[in-house]
């Protein structure tokens, strides 16, 4: 009785083994830079012989993206050529590049359903939108290696008197950009304050200026860069500490991504892309 069982387990882990098989053959590899989105054969982005590096694609040839596209300077909309641009637009652009894949950005989505897309699958392949890396996260999506340190910032308007103090009370409008870290920090650390999350960034910051919210809680190269940029008149009362890392979120059906992923990004920070694209960006690595 107990070897047959054996022997059912055997061929079931036999029958997962070929089950694998067969979607590695529908997948890319790390070395299928020659694959065409022109071929109707899906089996042929598989272009290494070895099928245990095999990942899938939901386009052939073609890292597909999602991100929340109201982000700078990690992702917003460039209004006169209509092409997504910032950090992790280059960097994703730079990750498809090493694995020989164009990069192809599908249509803006809110933050708080980029996990759940990526999760889901089929959609997207990536996501890379500032995504902190987080416990909570990591039980619906793998992240990729971080690439990014971040910190979060309450944002209010110059000369405001306002401290984390003051604005832990129910009078107080704290706005975030909902399912954020930013989001999470004033749920746990102004549990008093009325936290209200919006979609869009820009709207929230608008909101601050105008009075409609006494502060904003949001990621901190953010807050630098939409500051100096657009709304001079707002300004950082203060720098949190949060300790956070930025991540490509991937599925977990698909780890053979995750890990050519990663070696990608090993590969441009050893080669001087990765520091490149930071100084393009902040002006010098950070
Ligand atoms: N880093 C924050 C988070 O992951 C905010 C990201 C964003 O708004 N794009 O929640």
């Amino acid at each position: 009785m107990k070897d047959s069982m054996n022997r059912r387990q055997f061929i079931l882990a036999a029958g997962a083994l070929a089950g694998s098989a067969v979607l590695a053959g529908c997948g890319g590899s790390s070395t299928s830079s020659s694959s065409t989105s022109t071929s109707t054969d899906s089996s042929s982005n598989a272009a290494s012989s070895s099928s245990d590096d095999s990942y899938t694609l939901v386009k052939n040839g073609t890292l597909t993206v999602v991100a929340e596209l109201g982000f700078a300077p990690f992702e917003y909309m460039n209004d006169k050529t209509g092409d997504p641009e910032g950090f992790d637009v280059d960097v994703i652009n730079a990750v498809a590049d090493k694995m020989g894949l164009q990069c192809e950005y599908l249509p803006n989505q809110k933050f708080d359903t980029l996990v759940p897309l990526i999760k889901q699958g089929g959609k997207a392949d990536v996501s890379i939108a500032a995504i902190t890396i987080t416990d909570e996260r990591e039980e619906s999506v793998d992240f990729s290696e971080p690439y990014l340190d971040s910190n979060q910032a309450i944002v209010a308007i110059k000369g405001s008197t306002e401290t984390e103090e003051t604005l832990n009370d129910a009078s107080k409008q704290v706005v975030c950009q909902g399912g954020t870290t930013g989001n999470d920090w004033i749920t746990e650390n102004l549990p008093n304050a009325t936290c209200v999350p919006v979609d869009d960034v820009t709207a929230a910051l608008t909101g601050v200026q105008t009075g409609l919210y006494n502060a904003m809680v949001v990621d901190l190269p953010v807050a630098k860069y939409m500051l100096t940029n657009s709304f001079s008149d707002l300004d950082i009362i203060e720098e949190i500490a949060t300790g956070e890392q930025y991540g490509i979120a991937i599925s977990k059906d698909n780890p053979n991504l995750t890990k050519a992923v990663n070696k990608a990004l090993e590969d441009m920070k050893s080669d001087g892309t990765m520091d490149s694209i930071e100084t393009k960006w902040f002006g010098s690595t950070i």
